[in-house]
């Protein structure tokens, strides 16, 4: 496992849409292994694979409960509403408030191939969606909540 380097705010990468996993494969396993041992070392709760330069959808999130591993996820509910702080780690040193679903429901792929649903609220919710939205290029920045700003 090595960790990898975190892609920041102005590299178009992290602009670019992500394309499905095809095949899950031994670099899509290491690039699991790599995206996990990333996110735990830079203390964030999620990462995603454009995060570091990889245009795939797959996404990584660990939000207290062990570690959850998506690939080509997809959420296919959503529920409420919930406004609070959020950050990333290619946005250092940026908090703000962003709105988000209070539940959604996530289909996903794990890493043998079997499809998962997760039921996600609170955090978990707030981090599926702030992570899926980086495999469509979209960073927290752009929904924030203008009202909150300066
Ligand atoms: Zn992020």
């Amino acid at each position: 496992m090595a960790t990898r380097k975190i892609l920041t705010e102005g590299d178009e990468l992290l602009r670019k849409k992500c394309r499905p996993v095809e095949e899950i494969n031994a670099k899509t396993l290491i690039l699991l292994d790599d995206m996990a041992k990333t996110m735990y070392k830079a203390n964030g709760v999620g990462l995603a694979a454009p995060q570091v330069g990889i245009l795939k959808r797959i996404v990584v999130i660990d939000v207290g409960d062990g570690l959850v591993e998506m690939i080509n996820p997809r959420i296919v509910m959503t529920e409420g509403s919930q406004i609070g702080p959020e950050g990333c780690l290619s946005v250092p040193g940026v908090e703000k408030n962003v709105e988000r679903p209070k539940c959604v429901v996530c289909r996903a792929l794990d890493r043998e191939g079997n499809e998962v649903e997760y039921h996600a609220e609170d955090l978990f919710a707030r981090c599926i969606c702030h992570e899926l939205d980086h495999l469509d290029g979209v960073l927290f920045i752009d929904k924030a909540r203008e009202e909150d700003e300066n």
